[in-house]
């Protein structure tokens, strides 16, 4: 298994590590790549297709092309329709993952829902559903790997952070390392919301702590205070992606004091089209 490398940059005249997950793959990295994990170890003879469904910027999608190409399985992905412009930017993830073999289907608002459901319903065993936001109980089984690798570095940090969407990664992280402090921020919602999407997962653990940001933020959103931030982290020598990474960043500076490895949860692949969304608002 390969062990992602850390780095330390700084900000703010504090110093941070981070654990760069980011580098294991250009679109099969962050934590998609330890969600994956089960299903990279798996042999490619075992299985012909993978289907999914969700959003067309979503890493999740990129990584599984990306994991779909290496392992030579068919892989299908369903979406909502999509406007003509969406379909031919020649940019972004859904641009990438198209490039990597990936077949899409557009299914009608009207049968989204049902389709989502039944989903499983026609299945054999040679093909594999990942729902969206990740295979759960596989998704366990990469984290422990990095925690694993987190406890094997001897840094002699104890505090961790990584931010949150479903709360999938914040969690099983915090579940494989008891003996840390794991920081994470809501990025879709605010943190109650956060901590029931956790919930119906696990209890929550004691080392869990969920920094509520300053201000809400919408998901996916351009906001300068993000581009700003995301500019002063790729100065110090590190990029990270636009949606998740900057509200945790903020967070982070204002609500911690001590010496933290950030795990980098991936999703700069997506940079290119957020940035000309940024460039579309005028703030750049
Ligand atoms: C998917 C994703 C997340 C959120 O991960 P969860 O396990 O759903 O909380 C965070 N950062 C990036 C870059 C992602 O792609």
């Amino acid at each position: 298994m390969y062990n992602t490398p850390t780095t330390q940059i700084s900000l703010d005249g504090r110093a941070f590590y981070v654990k760069r997950d980011d580098l294991a793959d250009p679109f099969l990295a962050g934590n998609k790549f330890r969600k994956l994990h089960a299903l990279l170890e798996t042999p490619p003879q075992k299985l012909d297709k993978i289907i999914s469904y969700g959003g067309t910027q979503s890493n999740a999608m990129l990584a599984i092309a990306a994991m779909c190409k290496k392992k030579n399985w068919y892989f299908t992905y369903y979406t909502k329709p999509l406007s003509d412009t969406q379909k031919n930017e020649k940019n972004g993830n859904f641009f990438h993952a198209k490039n990597l073999g990936m077949e899409h289907v557009e299914i009608e608002e009207p049968y989204y829902k049902d389709f989502v459901a039944s989903v499983r319903l026609s299945m054999d065993e040679r093909m594999f559903v990942i729902d969206q936001g990740g295979a759960v109980e596989e998704a366990k089984l990469g984290l422990e790997v990095l925690a694993d690798e987190i406890k094997k570095s001897g840094l002699g940090v104890t505090s961790l952070a990584t931010p949150s969407g479903t709360g999938t990664t914040a969690l099983f992280l915090a579940l494989s390392l008891p003996e840390y402090k794991v920081y994470t921020t809501p990025c879709v919602g605010d943190s109650d919301y956060l901590k029931k999407q956790m919930e119906a997962l696990h209890p929550l653990p004691q080392n869990l702590i969920i920094l509520e940001p300053k201000k809400k933020y919408h998901f996916a959103k351009p906001y300068r205070e993000f581009l700003e931030i995301q500019q002063r982290l790729l100065s110090a020598g590190v990029e990270f992606d636009l949606i998740y990474a900057p509200s945790i960043w903020m967070a982070l500076l204002e609500q911690t004091q001590e010496e933290i490895l950030y795990i980098h949860s991936g999703g700069v692949s997506g940079n290119e089209s957020m940035l000309a969304r940024y460039r579309q608002k005028g703030f750049l």
